[in-house]
């Protein structure tokens, strides 16, 4: 009897056709990149420019700003051109903010076909302009905003409806020989929206923007979009990810980073390996955990760190890890690549750690 074939990586990416939204280069082999939206009025150009250096500092490769008025087609050329990362403009109900959006130099425009009117007797315009300017689109479809013919032939926003609505955009701009497109179907249910994204990639080679829609508060839309990312990524489908959480977008990218770097497609930074804790704990987990990561954060090396409560797992985990702490007897021994460095008393585990943590990180850089 052979044992079982298990899995042990992830599903060869999808190969898409590649598409280059200012700097970033989306599709093809290019790394899944992670994207956010700012949540300031667009027209508040000072605001929206502080938001997008937060976003940028925290990893947020791909802005989005929203343009519902006048005021924020505006502001975007100013945007666009100071802004650190590629800005798309994300354009609903209003064709001319498209053309608006082109013109101030925008990386990219998103437009939700189902909610402009008569979109498909712009499309010609649109095409044109940003064949003209270089300025990729992406269709973005969305349940909640659904196309009605499709609504209606369907009777809701399937997974089928979605891909139809899409493709039948794409098709109307291949009529004019534009395929600078990427494409999201986004839906709030991630059983729906992974069909609809298996789908679409069997379908077409444009790019995927993954996204679940309305995910919700910061708890649930974690949960959801990791388990939908999470399922897509590994069979080789998305090309960027954009968390959708009601909660601060720094923790979108910050979610949507975790995400990558636990699915191997980005490099891993600081990663904390602690255990859950249990009857045998002889420190306190929690508590050394979290000091340890407050202590590490903002550290740009990839390192690994396991803060063990006991000596059952913790010596086999620490000596895995770059560096770790295996507790034991109001003690804990301090483990660098794998050697026990030195033993400390409980109260000098942290400052030791970090200074440990310092130490690799320095000879990291240096190497
Ligand atoms: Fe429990 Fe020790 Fe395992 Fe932590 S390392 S979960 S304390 S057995």
């Amino acid at each position: 009897l052979g044992m079982p074939s298990v899995p042990t990586k992830i599903a060869e990416r999808r190969r898409s056709r590649q598409i280059q939204v200012g700097s970033v280069a989306v599709g093809g082999d290019a790394p899944v990149s992670v994207q956010s939206m700012t949540t300031t009025r667009t027209s508040d150009i000072g605001a929206t420019l502080q938001q997008i250096a937060e976003l940028t500092a925290s990893g947020c490769q791909i802005v989005r700003v929203a343009c519902p008025t006048q005021d924020d087609a505006d502001a975007l050329s100013t945007i666009a051109r100071k802004s650190q990362i590629p800005v798309i403009a994300d354009i609903h109900f209003q064709p001319k903010y498209v053309f608006a959006a082109i013109e101030a130099g925008c990386a990219a425009v998103r437009v939700n076909p189902g909610n402009i009117k008569q979109f498909d007797d712009k499309v010609r315009e649109i095409a044109k302009a940003a064949k003209e300017h270089g300025t990729p689109i992406r269709i973005g479809v969305n349940a909640g905003s659904l196309d009605r013919r499709l609504l209606q032939k369907y009777g809701r926003a399937t997974p089928e409806a979605l891909v139809e609505s899409a493709l039948w955009e794409a098709s109307l701009f291949e009529e004019h020989d534009f395929r600078d497109i990427k494409i999201s179907v986004k839906h709030n249910d991630p059983v729906v929206m992974i069909e609809a994204y298996r789908q679409l990639a069997a379908q077409c080679d444009y790019p995927l923007h993954l996204g679940v829609t309305e995910a919700g508060p910061a708890f649930q839309g974690t949960i959801k979009s990791a388990v939908a990312f999470g399922a897509l990524l590994c069979e080789g489908i998305g090309d960027t990810i954009r968390v959708s959480l009601s909660a601060p977008p720094v923790e979108e990218v910050k979610v949507g980073n975790q995400i990558l770097e636990s699915l191997n497609l980005k490099q891993r930074g600081l990663e904390i390996v602690s255990c859950p804790s249990c009857g045998r704990a002889q420190v306190d987990v929690y508590k050394l955990a979290e000091e340890v990561t407050a202590g590490l954060t903002g550290m740009e090396v990839p390192l690994r760190v396991a803060v063990m409560g006991c000596v059952v797992n913790g010596p086999g985990e620490a000596r895995e890890a770059d560096l770790g702490v295996a507790s034991g007897n109001g003690k804990g021994q301090i483990f660098v690549k794998g050697e026990v460095v030195k033993t400390v008393p409980e109260s000098k585990i942290v400052e030791t750690l970090i200074e440990e943590a310092m130490k690799l990180a320095e000879q990291m850089e240096a190497a």
